[in-house]
């Protein structure tokens, strides 16, 4: 049996940290987990003049877990929070949507966290699923506009100033080096930590930009976090197959290379990104029909235009 002890401790260790060669035990890898996303939150000045933020969890993994930790967080710094879910309306068969809301709820009431569900179908008249068929863009094109959408929206009617989301370091770093594949100069640009306010939107921090996937799991999985297991029955991503072979290379990558998704994150951060971060940005105009912020040259936003597509009658609320 190859029992391994904790680094700090010497109690028998669940976890191997190989880009610290470290051994942690439950205890001790909490503390880990924890401390390591409090110091993302310094380091970037993710809540400096915070004080309401909305948290947008979905049910999965990253999303609980990051409920957990920053409701810990914001209670120390006096900070109010609302959780926002949304249901999507995917079923296929698999009742996906109803499931990851069930976990939500869960976790909001374990926590006693305030919260909104806003239900897509009835708030807005479609569902995903709909979506899937009617629109000719992949669906998790669709899917990602209305839900930054939505967030953004909600989050501003419960008066918060920061909205926070569950990217973790395996996401940030298959974004990084996606961005360079696809020579996407604008998309790098805008892959930050924290986007400050500007242009009519809200604060949007990542409070998990430095934390691996297999942490957050574990941490899930230790603290007994109730959490959606199933992943989303739409299984392709944007851009089709190749991201998801870049996100397995880096993972590979990983495993040769202990700390290669923290250097290639950080480094992006601290040494590349600000060289590209005063690249013009578009001026935004604002939607004719909801008010929201839209791209230069465009009266109405792109969700309304899908929203139109999809519910054939006049949007005008
Ligand atoms: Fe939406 Fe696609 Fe994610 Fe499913 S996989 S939740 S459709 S973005
Ligand atoms: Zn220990
Ligand atoms: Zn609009």
């Amino acid at each position: 049996l190859n029992l391994m002890r904790c680094s700090e401790c010497k109690e028998e260790a669940i976890i191997k940290i190989p880009y610290a060669h470290k051994y942690l035990c439950k205890e001790h890898f909490i503390q880990w987990f924890e401390n390591r996303v409090e110091r993302t939150v310094r380091k970037y000045n993710m809540l400096e003049g915070t004080r309401k933020l909305a948290i947008a969890v979905s049910g999965g993994k990253d999303s609980t877990t990051l409920l957990h930790v920053m409701t810990k967080i914001a209670e120390k710094e006096g900070i109010e929070i609302i959780g926002i879910t949304i249901d999507l309306g995917i079923d296929m068969g698999k009742k996906y949507s109803a499931k990851s809301v069930e976990f939500a709820i869960k976790n909001y009431e374990m926590l006693g966290v305030k919260y909104r569900i806003v239900k897509l179908k009835e708030e807005y008249g479609f569902t995903i699923d709909e979506a899937k068929v009617k629109i000719r863009r992949p669906v998790c094109s669709t899917c990602g506009l209305t839900k930054r959408y939505i967030l953004e929206k909600v989050a501003k009617e419960e008066s918060a100033d920061t909205l926070a989301t569950g990217h973790n370091l395996n996401d940030v770093a298959q974004y990084v080096l996606t961005g360079y594949y696809n020579g996407d100069i604008l998309s790098l640009a805008r892959l930050r930590p924290v986007s400050p306010a500007e242009n009519g939107y809200i604060k949007k921090i990542k409070p998990l930009f430095l934390s691996p996937e297999k942490e957050i799991m574990t941490y899930a999985l230790v603290k007994g976090i109730p959490f959606i297991y199933d992943s989303c029955p739409h299984t392709f991503r944007v851009g089709g197959e190749t991201q998801d072979k870049i996100r397995r290379t880096i993972e590979e990558m990983e495993d040769k290379i202990p700390g290669f998704m923290i250097s290639l994150v950080t480094n992006f951060e601290e040494k590349f990104r600000p060289l590209i971060e005063d690249i013009p940005k578009e001026t935004l105009g604002k939607c004719k029909i909801c008010g929201m912020p839209t791209n230069k040259g465009r009266e109405i936003c792109s969700f309304c235009a899908t929203r139109m597509k999809l519910t054939e009658v006049k949007v005008n609320s």
